[in-house]
């Protein structure tokens, strides 16, 4: 099964995705993520999307749509993908349409209040990526890593200003893809302002 969970920053997409893995070892394609290590890799895309994200911009499609084919024909796919901040616009779906089926989306309603509050409590850890939250994913150690114990820090673009920028971005460009997603039957809403186990208890009520 194909899925796309979206939602804005802090909905808790990422922790949701992971605990679908989990139990059916799905693959999941976080594009941050994916960029991100382009970044720590250094490599020729990395060298091409630092700035961009850093300022809370979007990336080219190009860079985008190639990433998310490339993982969807992988092997680490074959019991199905979600794709986590991806699409974003209208014409990263248009090229998710032509090229890849998808069988349901799942947008975590969050409002923006809670979802500032959230992103400014993340920290992450510079080495290996883990993510952590100062509220209710604490490290062991406080500001280390567990796995590796590297100080952590708090993204650029976590920070204030660039959040704002994000959720700008997120209202007018990624929000507005559920109308086609219901118009095809495949939107599922689920409440992010509860508790992470009720949000996975809704989110498997949907896909069962
Ligand atoms: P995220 O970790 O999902 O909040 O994404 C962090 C940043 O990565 C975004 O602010 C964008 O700069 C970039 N990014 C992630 N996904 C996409 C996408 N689908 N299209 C364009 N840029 C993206």
């Amino acid at each position: 099964m194909n899925i796309i969970i979206f939602g804005p920053q802090g909905c808790g997409k990422g922790t949701q995705a992971d605990m679908l893995v989990e139990k059916y070892g799905s693959y999941h394609l976080s594009m941050g993520d994916e960029l991100r290590k382009e970044i720590k890799n250094k490599t020729v895309i990395g060298k091409k999307v630092e700035k961009i994200m850093n300022g809370g911009f979007l990336v080219p499609n190009e860079i985008t749509d190639r990433i998310a084919l490339d993982r969807s024909k992988s092997r680490d796919a074959k019991k199905g993908i979600i794709f986590d901040g991806y699409p974003r616009t209208d014409e990263q779906w248009g090229f998710v349409k032509k090229n890849i089926k998808i069988d349901i989306a799942l947008e975590i309603k969050l409002t923006s209040k809670e979802s500032i509050r959230r992103i400014a409590s993340r920290r992450m850890c510079p080495k290996c990526g883990k993510n952590y939250n100062l509220i209710w994913l604490k490290p062991k150690k406080t500001g280390c890593c567990d796995i590796d114990g590297a100080r952590l820090i708090q993204r650029d673009d976590d920070k204030p200003k660039k959040v704002l920028k994000r959720l700008k971005i997120y209202a007018l460009q990624t929000e507005p893809l559920k109308k086609e997603f219901k118009k095809i039957g495949i939107l599922h809403i689920i409440d992010g302002n509860q508790p992470i186990k009720k949000v996975n208890k809704d989110i498997l009520d949907v896909l069962h």
